[in-house]
């Protein structure tokens, strides 16, 4: 078993309901890479000096770190926290409280494991990036200064339709190691060889909820074959989760969301997919079809299995109605640093989808758009 102590830090508690708060002052009680307690610190609270240490240390090596910084722990003040995992994904990472009961748990002192020394930094739960394309990070810089249109058809197509297992797991290790390193625990993910994401993930030691990319342009074996993977992943790991993943709702068909619909509900997963992601998209498909997406997303089944809409910069305030009745299953990840390099000039109605009660993530969307993977930069960002 291993022991830390991380000793004397601030804690930030994000209740399910109500306001953050930070609790000065706590003693974080570590064991084998769970929170067991949160207890306030006492004077004889083991110290993070090893000379104060009961340890002996065989190789005369401290044991815990007195000045430096817990790894990866941010320093700075928190402004605003994700609203969780859109997809209910673990709970643990939406809030720094140890499960019920166990914050007045005995202060049990590592005699045999590491001290750190918390003094002036801030324990922060992790992050959750609710939508990323996380291989694209290899493609960052690729393709910069270009209109929506030709980012995608010059640039990253051509890069994406020569995609190997490999290179998408290399991409994938590279972004699992930087959402890390940001503070992000979770992350949603939504593309292709996703087998390879799991694995990167699992390597890593982060969550993901992976969602298998498909078009209808795959037919209907391609479309089978990122089902099955679906399946797949959902048994292959306890940190890893799957949704279905059809790509939007103008490259998929109705009929192929009524059956992806039909699957989710039948088997129990959700549904990540790009739904009106700009006011132009929306005014698209009223033309062409005489229905928003939303309402494209309702009449297929896809909000009643349960979905999680990435972006939704064209959602009307005529579709909020449709959202709230599906609240309880139905949330939408905005990634609002792509929104403002695109220079969109609309951004997800985040206060809108909140007073019907959908759930809003923050994501950061793919590194080829923006170049990082960064939520607390999101957050920031965010309207
Ligand atoms: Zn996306």
């Amino acid at each position: 078993m291993t022991r830390v102590l991380i000793r004397n830090v601030a804690v930030l508690v994000v209740p399910e309901q109500g306001e953050c708060r930070v609790d000065e002052a706590q003693d974080i009680h570590i064991h084998d890479d769970l929170v067991t307690a949160i207890t306030p610190t006492t004077a004889d609270s083991p110290t993070a000096n090893p000379t104060d240490s009961p340890t002996d240390s065989p190789t005369g090596s401290p044991t815990g770190s007195p000045t430096g910084s817990p790894t990866g722990s941010p320093t700075g003040s928190p402004t605003g926290s994700p609203t969780g995992s859109p997809t209910g994904s673990p709970a643990d990472s939406s809030t720094a409280s140890p499960p019920d009961g166990l914050a007045g748990s005995p202060t049990d002192a590592p005699s045999d494991g590491e001290v750190i020394d918390g003094t002036g930094l801030v324990a922060v739960p992790g992050l959750v990036n609710s939508h990323t394309h996380s291989p694209m990070v290899m493609m960052r810089g690729a393709a910069e200064d270009l209109s929506i249109a030709d980012w995608f058809n010059q640039r990253i197509w051509p890069m994406e339709v020569n995609l190997t297992p490999e290179r998408v797991r290399v991409g994938a290790r590279l972004a699992c190691a930087e959402m890390l390193l940001a503070g992000v625990t979770t992350f949603v993910d939504h593309y292709f060889h996703a087998d390879q994401i799991a694995a990167a993930a699992i390597e890593s030691g982060i969550r993901a909820d992976l969602a298998p990319t498909y078009f209808s342009s795959a037919g209907a074996d391609g479309i089978k074959a990122a089902v099955d993977t679906t399946r797949e992943l959902s048994r292959l790991h306890p940190r890893i989760t799957a949704s279905l993943g059809p790509h939007a709702t103008y490259t998929v068909t109705d009929d192929d969301l009524k059956r992806t619909a039909e699957i989710a509900r039948a088997e129990g997963f959700r549904i990540h997919l790009h739904a009106a992601e700009t006011g132009d998209q929306t005014q698209a498909s009223l033309d062409n079809h005489g229905v928003t997406p939303v309402q494209v997303l309702e009449r297929t089944g896809v909000l009643e299995a349960g979905a999680l809409i990435a972006h939704g910069c064209g959602i009307r305030d005529d579709d909020l109605p449709i959202l709230e009745r599906y609240a309880d299953r139905t949330a939408v990840a905005s990634c609002p640093k792509v929104y403002l390099k695109l220079a969109m000039g609309e951004v997800t109605p985040i206060k809108g989808l909140r007073s019907a009660g959908v759930q809003v993530g923050i994501g950061t969307d793919g590194a080829a758009v923006h170049n990082t993977l960064d939520v607390w930069e999101a957050i920031r960002m965010s309207p």
